[in-house]
């Protein structure tokens, strides 16, 4: 353990004395939530049941402007079909409630009020086209404008007018904003769990804006008022906020809340499978995987994205592909359930560099958890998808051929197309490997167990092999010759599950009947060579 891990243990443990552990997941419904934002909702939820704390669901919806109609309920069917099920959310209710920050408007107000009434944040009323204009001469000039202690005393705001000017402002109704007040040139600097010590200094944060005239908060005003009023300990989220934590820290301090500050942990980014570049939403159906927990059609475009959900990924399958993706047990194994998962996590083990997406992976978990599910897991699934063909099948010979099956498939509605013979006759046949194979004796050994198992009365598996066996031993032929054209009289494929079983779960008639129509169709087509 070096000492970064010995200090964060140190604060782990003192912090955990006095307060129950609990996190959020806060994301705002501005379009459907990506797959890292799931990751962030499974880290939150696994360090909050790791310490018996709680895990809290918060819409951000601030930006009424961004809102994106169907983004809250995809969060709640996401996490719902994820089994992270929220303690408290604006669904759940809670001690805290409301959990939307548009149902708490009034609230937000009153602490940017306090703000100003301590001369720790100013009203200003510089319009848009002033500030853009402004933007412009500075950059005129080569430089960057930052609304700061260096440039507010030349802009329109309370520190600069009058009291009586001030004040006339506010009854004619001007637009106006709050912001943040930020004296001083010392670095902020803090802890971050993951990261370890991060400094920025005080000149490279503005004075942001905390809340606008219309009431609505900002981002960074709501959520540092909730996270505390919402006794959050431990903010664990994505690494593009971390430059705003900086300015949230100010915030605490402004408010007196410092003693309450949540520890803050940024989690390393998901990059494309090349490792060059975040992994964006754009990148999704173009790198031929989806970026979303479920499929999502967008409200304007009617643009469609797939999801892991319709691809016919299992919940347990995808959540234990993603911790992955930036966290890593430190041992060998590989295959946890979410409660297992809780136990052992720990933001120690999350990494600090970026995590490089791959989708292969992801489709190897699929593949175990397909093959370990028990039949109560499984048959809904099955029949769900069963829904989709007109094929008429019952649960006993859904699961026989799921159980034919799930080694030789990744998803489970892959039962109806790779394994489509055991429902109908094979519309198609391996006529590469017939043709290589396929010898006029062959055609008698087929006629001769056609003939045979017309008559066979014990179906099942062991016999009819020891039938066909015997059979080709009679012609003195090789099994590899003669297989690959019995399966494909059976399946249209040269190579799948145990012959034997699929003639069992096919039955005697559609074995005999399959096996008669593929000598006819054998006999047409070669009939003239030989
Ligand atoms: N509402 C922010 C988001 O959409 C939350 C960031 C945070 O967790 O503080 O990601």
């Amino acid at each position: 353990m070096n000492n970064l891990d010995l200090g964060k243990n140190v604060i782990f443990a003192s912090k955990f004395m006095e307060k129950k552990v609990r996190v959020r997941f806060a994301p705002s419904p501005t379009g459907p939530l990506h797959i890292g934002g799931v990751r962030t909702a499974l880290y939150n939820y696994l360090f909050a049941k790791h310490y018996n704390g709680d895990f809290i669901l918060r819409i951000e919806d601030t930006d009424q402007t961004r809102l994106v109609p169907g983004a809250e309920e995809f969060i709640y069917d996401s996490l719902k079909w994820c089994g992270f099920e929220p303690d408290e959310s604006p669904l759940h209710g809670g001690p805290y409630a409301p959990y939307k920050q548009s149902d708490r408007k009034p609230i937000y107000k009153t602490y940017a009020e306090q703000l100003l009434n301590s001369g720790k944040a100013y009203y200003a009323f510089d319009t848009p086209e002033e500030l853009e204009n402004i933007r412009k001469n500075f950059e005129a000039e080569g430089k960057t404008f930052i609304y700061n202690q260096e440039t507010r005393l030349n802009l329109n705001n309370s520190l600069t007018l009058s009291n009586e000017e001030v004040q006339k402002k506010l009854q004619n109704h001007e637009n106006y904003v709050i912001r943040l007040k930020i004296d001083g040139n010392e670095d902020i600097e803090f802890q971050d769990l993951i990261r370890g010590d991060v400094k920025f200094n005080k000149l490279q944060v503005d004075d942001k804006v905390l809340l606008k005239s219309d009431g609505m908060p900002t981002y960074h005003l709501a959520n540092v008022v909730d996270d505390f009023l919402m006794k959050i300990t431990h903010v664990i989220r994505g690494e593009e906020w971390l430059p705003s934590t900086p300015l949230h820290i100010l915030l605490y301090q402004a408010l007196g809340w410092e003693e309450d500050m949540p520890k803050f942990s940024h989690l390393p980014l998901l990059l494309k499978p090349s490792g060059k570049g975040k992994l964006s939403k754009r990148d999704g159906d173009q790198l031929g995987f989806p970026v979303f927990p479920l499929s999502w059609k967008d409200p304007k475009t009617g643009e469609k994205s797939s999801g892991y959900r319709e691809e016919g990924y299992l919940p347990e399958a995808f959540v234990n592909f993603l911790v992955f993706q930036g966290w890593n047990p430190g041992t060998e194994q590989e295959i946890f359930s979410l409660q297992e998962l809780s136990k052992i996590f720990s933001l120690e083990k999350v990494h600090k560099a970026g995590a490089k997406f791959d989708i292969k992976k992801a489709v190897w978990f699929n593949e175990h958890y397909l093959r370990c599910a028990s039949h109560e897991r499984i048959l809904p699934l099955l029949k769900e998808e069963l829904k989709k063909t007109d094929w008429l099948v019952s649960d006993e010979n859904l699961l026989k051929a799921f159980f034919l099956m799930k080694n030789r498939i990744s998803f489970h509605k892959e039962l109806f197309t790779k394994g489509k013979f055991l429902f109908q006759e094979p519309d198609h046949f391996d006529w590469n490997t017939i043709e290589k194979k396929f010898h006029p004796n062959i055609l008698s050994i087929l006629t001769k167990i056609h003939d045979k198992w017309s008559i066979q009365n014990e179906w099942k598996s062991e016999i009819l092999e020891i039938d066909f066996k015997e059979l080709v031993e009679n012609f003195q032929e090789k099994l590899g010759n003669v297989l690959p054209l019995l399966r494909n009289a059976l399946t249209g494929e040269s190579s799948g599950p145990n012959l034997f079983e699929i003639a069992v779960f096919l039955g005697k008639f559609e074995t005999i009947k399959r096996i008669f129509s593929f000598i006819e169709t054998l006999n047409q087509k070669f009939t003239y060579k030989y």
